[in-house]
């Protein structure tokens, strides 16, 4: 087995995708020596003490980071400038600060300006997921041959960016970099936009009369079952990545509305050529991304 990364690796925050990171450290024994984890609520501290994916268990952020390594923030993205105060007087100084945030410039924006001199900033974002979460929904296998996108800007120390990197490389992940804004214009068109189409489609659907409704929950199997297992997803998280990924979601808004009236002018007017042109594409791209499993 290979020399763990890490002395020791401190989670805040053990939803999902925290809880995925500790299960994967505890299984194989090659992230970390120690995983130390801390969460807001006693009743989610209480569940990781259950199922016994860290070694210590820290009510206090704070306590949590001191001697740590590096450090991953794991919670939704509108609680990182309040996390940051908090933890920041306690890293130590060599550590690695990353996360797994779904946006990033706000990330950078939220965490940089309180970064002690010595602690090196590596910004993650496992692009791998599902509609669960809490301590319970997380999986060891979850990053295996997913992407991770690390955004560290210029001038960070090659050898902590070398570290975040071979760390997902050990969960099984596939990493690329790119800047904290490129990364936030392609989740806005790959991720941030397919949850606003489903949370509005169920809206819609739910808005309709109580007897279409009905059927409309009885006959779902048809295409609207896909989009209600996307919007089943946690509240906190999304309403912060809508409200931290701003400009880039209203950018890929405004183009996908435009191309949505005018696939409804098609559909007006007749327009054959140009409804099977569409239809075309979608099926293009779905092989495309199984061809690159990714499916
Ligand atoms: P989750 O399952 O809901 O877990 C969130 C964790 O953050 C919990 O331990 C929670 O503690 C803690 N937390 C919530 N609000 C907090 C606050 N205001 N202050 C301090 N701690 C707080 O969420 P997740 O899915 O793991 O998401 C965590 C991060 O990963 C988010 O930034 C998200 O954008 C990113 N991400 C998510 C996915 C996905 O598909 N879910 C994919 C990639 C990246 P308590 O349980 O004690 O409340």
């Amino acid at each position: 087995m290979a020399e763990p990364l890490f002395d020791r690796l401190c989670l805040i925050g053990a939803g999902l995708i925290g809880g995925s990171i500790a299960r994967r450290a505890k299984e194989r024994g090659d992230l970390a020596r120690e995983v130390v984890i801390s969460a807001r609520t006693g009743k989610t501290l209480d569940r990781v003490r259950e199922l016994g994916f860290a070694d210590r268990v820290e009510e206090s952020a704070a306590k949590a980071v001191e001697g740590a390594d590096c450090v991953i923030l794991c919670v939704p993205v509108g609680a990182y400038a309040a996390v940051m105060a908090e933890i920041a007087p306690h890293l130590k100084p060599g550590a690695i600060l990353s996360d797994v945030g779904s946006t990033k410039g706000s990330v950078i924006r939220d965490l940089e300006p309180l970064l002690p001199a010595g602690v090196h900033l590596v910004p993650a974002h496992p692009m791998a997921g599902t509609e669960f979460s809490g301590p319970d929904s997380g999986f060891a296998t979850l990053f295996e041959n997913r992407y991770v996108i690390l955004t560290p800007a210029p001038g960070t120390d090659a050898e902590a960016t070398a570290k975040v990197r071979e760390m997902w490389a050990r969960c099984g992940s596939m990493i690329e970099c790119m800047d904290a804004t490129t990364h936030d214009k392609v989740v806005a068109i790959v991720s941030h936009l397919p949850h606003l189409i489903a949370f509005t489609i169920c809206g819609t659907a739910d808005d309709l009369s109580e007897e279409t409704r009905e059927s409309v929950l009885k006959f779902a199997a048809s295409g609207f079952r896909d989009f209600t297992r996307i919007a089943g997803s946690d509240v906190a998280m999304w309403r912060d990545v809508f409200l931290n990924n701003r400009a880039a979601v209203l950018e890929m808004l405004a183009r996908f509305t435009e191309d949505a009236q005018a696939f409804g002018r098609a559909i007006r007017w007749g327009e054959e050529d140009f409804i099977v042109d569409r239809i075309q594409r979608g099926r293009k791209i779905r092989k495309e991304l199984i061809e690159h499993k990714q499916a």
